[in-house]
């Protein structure tokens, strides 16, 4: 669990700050009231972020956030005086920002600014910059965000790493790049990815009006006007985070199966041609499997649907591991599911399903009461081929699946119609 320091002369303020974050944000939270206290913390632990006052009984002109910042440690500063000579003194040493101490609206920032950190770990952001003094100040201003950063030095080679598979949140372009310049790179990312899915924040010290005009035109999400201030590319950068977040979750319950995680059925009918198509590009073959976890019922008549769940949950898991990233894995209901997997031939094919039916029958969970519970599933597998209707393959693999439940189930049967 990543624990926050909190230093503060003022004990009661203190002990509100570290009450509300531990438990807001499931963090452990250590409370120092001068900076000699502070110090034989930071011996001890490590902190994620560290807030603090400025002026403490042993640090009265604000010595304690220059003793942080040289520890490396992640500082935000608690502050009364907020102004702006003030704002751009701190601004300017490598805090990650300063929350004002005047009253609960505060504490509420402060809350969604430690939340925002804590998801910030998992994206990754992309920049793309031709100079390297820019591409270094923008990696550690990110990382000071807590983002993982990928810094390239052209259009090129920033396609070539989305290109690579490596999951993407965010892009930060620079405008005047030789070769491919940002609103070139705009465009061609926006060719593969939609705003929701991969959002671009354009950066430039153009003086010409219409680039900004452009850029926002051509898919930028946001533009920054060179030169910003820290405070303005924190937020800015925020924003735009925040929202592909909010995007995503509408999207992520939409589109999968809230027990699993899993597509659902909706998206699989949805996308299911844009998988064959990929599957045709790479030379693969699509192949469709219906899954379904044989004598489920007495599952959950001799250990509950809780169990039952467990039992879907853990499946959906060995589907997960055993599959690629470029199969369509989705849980159609209850305990049936469905694979479109990507294969060159039968036989490599048929081998996943079958090492599917071996590690489900491998597993076992324990139920609520103690016992040990495994389970079986059974498989229909039908290929597809060029011009089929994916309705009559899906038909095709059901008919494969029912035959396998009658012909003593915990079997995988793969026939053409
Ligand atoms: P077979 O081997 O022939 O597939 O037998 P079965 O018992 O698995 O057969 P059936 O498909 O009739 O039973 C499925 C049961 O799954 C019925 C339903 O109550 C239960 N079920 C459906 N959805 C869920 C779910 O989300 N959670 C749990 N725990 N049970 C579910
Ligand atoms: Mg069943
Ligand atoms: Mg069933």
């Amino acid at each position: 669990m990543s624990r926050i320091l909190v230093i503060e002369d003022n004990k009661t303020l203190a002990n509100l700050i570290a009450k509300k974050i531990s438990s807001e944000l499931s963090m452990e939270v250590d409370t120092a009231y001068r900076l000699s206290e502070a110090k034989l913390f930071l011996s001890r632990y490590e902190y994620f972020i560290v807030l603090t006052d400025l002026n403490l009984p042993d640090s009265p002109n604000g010595e304690v956030v220059d003793f942080l910042l040289e520890k490396k440690q992640k500082v935000i500063i608690l502050t009364s005086n907020i102004d702006k000579a003030f704002r751009k003194e701190m601004m300017q040493k490598n805090i990650i920002d300063y929350i004002k101490k005047s009253g609960a609206q505060d504490i509420k920032y402060l809350i969604t600014q430690l939340k925002r950190l804590q998801a910030n770990q998992k994206h990754t952001v992309l920049v793309v910059d031709d100079s390297m003094t820019m591409r270094t100040q923008f990696k550690n201003l990110l990382e000071n965000l807590f983002f993982n950063v990928i810094t390239v030095a052209h259009g090129e080679e920033a396609l070539g790493m989305l290109q690579s598979g490596k999951k993407i949140s965010l892009v930060v372009t620079d405008y005047n790049m030789p070769v491919i310049d940002g609103l070139e790179l705009t465009k061609e990312i926006r060719k593969e990815y939609e705003k929701n899915d991969l959002p671009i924040v354009a950066i430039s010290s153009s003086e010409d009006e219409e680039v900004i005009a452009l850029f926002l035109k051509n898919g930028a999400n946001d533009y920054i006007k060179k030169p910003f201030s820290k405070e303005e590319f924190y937020c800015r950068i925020d924003n735009t985070i925040e929202a592909y977040e909010n995007i995503q979750t509408i999207l992520n319950s939409a589109n999968r199966d809230f027990l699993t995680g899993l597509y659902n059925r909706r998206y699989f009918f949805n996308h299911i041609q844009d998988y064959i198509k990929m599957a045709e590009e790479h030379y693969e073959k699509v192949y469709i499997a219906m899954i379904d976890i044989d004598n489920f019922k007495s599952i959950n008549d001799t250990y509950g649907h809780d169990d039952g769940d467990k039992a879907i949950v853990a499946l959906s898991e060995i589907l997960r591991s055993d599959t690629k990233q470029k199969d369509l894995v989705a849980r159609f209901g209850g305990e049936e599911f469905c694979i479109a997997l990507l294969a060159p031939n039968d036989d490599i094919a048929l081998k996943v399903f079958e090492r599917i039916r071996h590690d489900v029958e491998n597993f076992s969970f324990k139920a609520n009461n103690g016992d040990e519970v495994s389970f079986t599933i059974s498989i229909g597998v039908a290929p597809y081929r060029e011009g089929d209707d994916i309705a009559d393959v899906i038909n095709q693999a059901d008919m494969n699946l029912y035959e396998a439940k009658h012909s003593g189930k915990n079997k995988v049967i793969f026939a053409e119609s």
